[in-house]
């Protein structure tokens, strides 16, 4: 639980978040509207600065760090505040992928590695990108991965095929999962995680992908990329050599709170837009859309389902905080598959209730219909989730799956 004095800060820390969003981000969707990433980035940076000098800047790490200290739980309040615009982690600097990266690099990162690569990242002068999925084998189940990373010399030669990497487009460096032991008795032992600075040589970034929801590169985007011997210092590995899918599972526990907790604020403010419209739009005279009983049938649906999901993912949250991401693990894939689906009710609605406004790009609703639907895919897909869970219950049962 948190202490009364973490409780006061959070609240106050939440207030001063909800206000910045209120006046400063939410005008910078409208600017944005039709805009490519690079033509974005100035308008943002301003933002940054704001964060910045009003102590607000990456909420999500420990003091030590420069952050504030929050616990996950805590920060899953924040996290809900800032998804409530498309802007609002990145504007924190508290966005995907860089947090999770960040998290590695904290945890793993050698002092050369946190100077060279944290440090800029946490002050954000900087953007990473994780870079493991291929198109040739399930990313649902990656230990089947064909990139290697073979040493020569003090170096790693890393060739291999990777899509879908978040982010690549301008980033600073890519964090890579390649094969490095390919001999490992156990297929979790086979990879490493390999810093790749993205102007090293032999880093191609093919293409940006054409993906449902995505807006002019950069930040948004998702990359082809092919490491054609591409050449870094042995010193670039990321913790132990063999231990990459140990540190990626790390890296997911807090990362699908954060997420989980970014699409709760996409559903509050869809939900707000959802009743604003229902309360105004006269479908008949003197009688609102909210007369009708599919759209109050909506608005129950929708405000017990968020509620449900808020308190199934702090209760989540809380469990990793006390008592680390493993023992939460079932929890974790309960919520990733729960609060996505929620998410894509919510919006479905939201949108459905907006009629042809809805499906405009005058409001965030369209963008986030199509950009979220990402979320029932990313970060392993609901039906993984799902059997994960049944797994582990039925063992309960006797029943080994
Ligand atoms: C928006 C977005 C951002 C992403 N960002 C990154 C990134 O930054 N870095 C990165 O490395 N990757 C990233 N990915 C890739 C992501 O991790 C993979 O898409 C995901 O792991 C699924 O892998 P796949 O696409 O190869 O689908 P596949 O593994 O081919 O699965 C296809 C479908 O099969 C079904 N399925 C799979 N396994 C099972 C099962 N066990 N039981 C039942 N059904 C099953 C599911 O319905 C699944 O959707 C991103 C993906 C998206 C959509």
């Amino acid at each position: 639980m948190e202490t009364t004095a973490t409780a006061d800060r959070l609240h106050e820390m939440l207030e001063q978040i909800q206000v910045f969003i209120d006046e400063e981000v939410y005008p910078l969707e409208a600017q944005a509207h039709g805009k490519s990433w690079g033509d974005v980035v100035p308008l943002l940076e301003e933002k940054r600065q704001k964060v910045k000098a009003a102590g607000l800047w990456t909420p999500h790490l420990a003091q030590a760090w420069g952050g504030p200290g929050l616990s996950l739980a805590a920060f899953g309040r924040v996290s809900e505040c800032l998804g409530r615009s498309p802007f609002g982690h990145y504007v924190f600097n508290s966005q995907a992928p860089d947090v999770g990266n960040m998290e590695i690099l904290m945890a793993h990162g050698t002092p050369e590695q946190q100077q060279r690569f944290l440090w800029p990242l946490l002050r954000g002068e900087i953007r990473s990108c994780f870079s493991m999925t291929e198109p040739e084998h399930a990313g649902s189940n990656p230990v089947i991965m064909s990139t290697t990373a073979v040493k020569d010399g003090d170096e790693y030669v890393i060739n291999g095929h990777k899509w879908f990497t978040t982010a690549a487009d301008g980033a600073a460096f890519a964090i890579v999962m390649a094969v490095t032991h390919p001999d490992a008795e156990s297929p979790y032992g086979r990879a490493s995680q390999i810093i790749v600075p993205t102007d090293t040589p032999g880093f191609r970034l093919v293409r940006n992908i054409s993906v449902m929801g995505d807006v002019g590169g950069g930040w948004a985007s998702h990359a082809e990329i092919r490491y054609e011997d591409c050449r870094v210092p042995q010193s670039n590995l990321l913790g132990a050599a063999g231990s990459g899918f140990t540190i990626a599972q790390e890296r997911l526990g807090p990362g699908r709170i954060h997420h989980c907790m970014r699409w709760i604020g996409i559903c509050e403010r869809a939900f707000e837009m959802m009743c604003a419209r229902a309360a105004r739009r006269e479908i008949a005279p003197g009688k609102p859309l909210a007369t009708r009983q599919t759209i109050q049938n909506w608005i129950a649906e929708s405000r017990a389902e968020i509620d449900a999901a808020r308190l199934l993912v702090l209760d989540t949250a809380r469990k990793i905080d006390e008592h680390g991401a493993y023992q939460a693990r079932v929890q974790v894939s309960v919520i990733k598959f729960y609060v996505a689906g929620i998410l894509q009710n919510v919006l479905d609605r939201a949108l459905q209730t907006h009629g042809a406004l809805g499906m405009t790009d005058d409001t965030p609703l369209a963008g986030w219909f199509r950009h979220e639907r990402g979320a029932r895919i990313y970060d392993g897909p609901d039906e993984v989730h799902k059997s994960r869970v049944a797994r582990q219950i039925m063992k309960q049962y006797g029943v080994r799956l």
